[in-house]
């Protein structure tokens, strides 16, 4: 499969399907955050698209006359709401590690945060909400990574967008521009281990982007959970391209 011919191909159907439509990015600034905005403005699809995070996203691709950035408060969900109103498409990649921010600060992202934006998308009437989860998100989990995860799907399948996607990608893989030795580790040993798994356990950063993009252009509505892999990511593009 050419992956880049087929998304020209299905971006430019969507753009002449849907015009006017315009895409907010949060956690823009992050590994799987940046390959959204890189795929979306490679795209050209979107008549704009806002990088709404606490600092300003570096792109100098295609189309960059057509990205905003612009200053978010995690806390304040009516001003959200003012700010993404207007946009028709969210894509939400944030999130923290429990070794960065405590477990506390763990939730405090990946649960309050996460469900205040998601909330003031809803309220702004976002047409196709998607999410980067992961693998393993169930909301009765012992661990509380996998069970925050599985609490913040619950609530947004809840929500009652006209579209909502769930990514449950793998451990993903790239080049880190933040120190974290376990997965460094974990980055030899899991490619290694996908041969006894094939393509289960981790996913590069910009499939994911890429996925998540290229599932927005799709005409088929699409399952609520989707893609824990590479291989299933790259199954449910195929499927779509009808
Ligand atoms: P990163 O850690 O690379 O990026 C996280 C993003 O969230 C950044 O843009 C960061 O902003 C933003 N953010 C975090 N805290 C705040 C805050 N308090 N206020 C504003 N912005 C904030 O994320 P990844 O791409 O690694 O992960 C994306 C999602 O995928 C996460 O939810 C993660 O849990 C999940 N996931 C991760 C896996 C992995 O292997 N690491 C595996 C499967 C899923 P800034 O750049 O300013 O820090």
């Amino acid at each position: 499969i050419v992956l880049g011919e087929a998304f020209t191909k299905s971006a430019s159907e969507f753009k002449a399907r849907a015009p006017g439509k315009s895409a907010l990015v949060l956690g823009g600034t992050g590994e799987s955050g940046s390959e959204v905005v890189k795929h979306l403005m490679a795209s050209g699809a979107f008549d704009k698209v806002t990088v709404f995070a606490r600092r300003p996203v570096e792109y100098t691709g295609p189309n960059a006359e057509t990205l905003v950035y612009k200053p978010i408060n995690l806390e304040d969900t009516e001003q959200m709401e003012r700010d993404f109103a207007g946009h028709t498409h969210a894509f939400n990649c944030l999130g923290t590690t429990r070794a960065k921010s405590g477990k506390e600060g763990f939730y405090k992202v990946d649960h309050d945060y996460i469900l205040n934006a998601t909330k003031a998308c809803k309220a702004a009437e976002i047409e196709h909400y998607s999410i980067c989860s992961s693998a393993g998100a169930d909301k009765n989990s012992m661990f509380l990574y996998t069970k925050t995860k599985g609490e913040v799907n619950s609530e947004i399948e809840k929500m009652g967008f006209p579209r909502v996607s769930i990514f449950l990608p793998g451990m993903l893989m790239c080049d880190r521009k933040e120190a974290r030795p376990l997965e460094k580790i974990a980055s030899y040993v899991m490619p290694a281990l996908n041969f006894v798994v094939p393509n289960r356990l981790c996913v590069p950063t910009s499939t994911v982007g890429w996925a998540m993009v290229n599932n927005a252009f799709k005409k088929v509505d699409t399952p609520i959970l989707e893609n824990i892999s590479n291989l299933d990511m790259v199954e449910a593009f195929k499927k779509g391209q009808q």
